[in-house]
């Protein structure tokens, strides 16, 4: 995964951001570790639930072709989501950290057992029954049993179920969970920077652009969600060049200003 950053230290030090464009990569624990042509060296911490890196690997997925590849991501958000709203509820019920992971891992493997707790945790927190989309399953285990490889539009079909779920219930949640939302949101932050070495310098990242819970509004449906994120991608991919340009000019102009000793 790629994330588009500049350099916080060198923002720091001129007291405007130096505009040298860096796109890092990221992997599982959502960090990446950057340097820039100073030599600053930090790391970029992303606040993102694993559910919205997920959404958006199939969208970069899907625009690039790989319906697959895609539809394996979409499903696996699905999946996580349920994993994020458990925490959840969990949290408005003041249960631990320790006592939820010592649950949670007897459920883990098996995405049916957790899609049950999810549906008990919801029954027990709003006092009714959700009802789940009953074509997303199917669809999904198309793909991931019998390695059926899809179309783009069998993918946006896939897709805009799953985002509708996503979307209902995560707005659900901000509308009555706010805080124990934001506490989720913290202890992901918080397991994340214990993994960055001590005293390298740090940021934190609101993360991604596809579906971002801190967002005050996502898009309605998928097909909305992706044109936008495609926009957004170009602009930001395709400013490279200029910003790379515009970088040296600004530290030219700030040397003339303020030559070194
Ligand atoms: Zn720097």
């Amino acid at each position: 995964m790629k994330i588009f950053t500049m350099c916080m230290e060198c923002q720091k030090e001129l007291g405007h951001p130096s505009f040298e464009p860096i796109i890092a990569d990221y992997y599982e624990e959502a960090l990446a570790f950057i340097e820039c042509t100073k030599g600053h060296k930090s790391a970029i911490l992303l606040q993102s639930q694993k559910f919205e890196v997920l959404l958006e690997s199939a969208a970069n997925a899907l625009i690039e072709g790989y319906t697959l590849e895609a539809a394996s991501s979409l499903s696996s958000a699905y999946e996580r989501f349920f994993e994020f709203a458990i925490n959840v509820f969990c949290k408005k019920h003041d249960i631990s950290k320790e006592t939820l992971e010592e649950t949670y891992k007897q459920v883990s493997k098996q995405s049916e057992r957790q899609i049950g707790g999810f549906l008990f945790l919801h029954l027990l927190v709003f006092g009714n029954s959700y009802t789940l989309n009953k074509q997303i399953p199917e669809r999904r285990n198309r793909v991931i049993h019998q390695g059926y490889i899809p179309t783009p539009d069998e993918v946006i079909k896939l897709g805009e179920l799953i985002y509708q779920e996503i979307l209902s219930i995560s707005n659900l949640i901000k509308s009555n969970l706010a805080s124990e939302m934001q506490q989720v949101i913290s202890d992901t932050v918080q397991a994340r920077n214990e993994k960055i070495p001590a005293n390298m310098c740090r940021a934190t990242s609101s993360g991604t652009m596809f579906f971002s819970l801190v967002r005050e509004e996502n898009k309605g449906n998928f097909q909305e969600a992706l044109a936008s994120y495609k926009e957004a991608r170009e602009k930001l991919f395709g400013s490279v060049p200029y910003l790379r340009i515009f970088s040296k000019a600004v530290a030219l102009y700030t040397n003339l200003r303020s030559p070194k000793q």
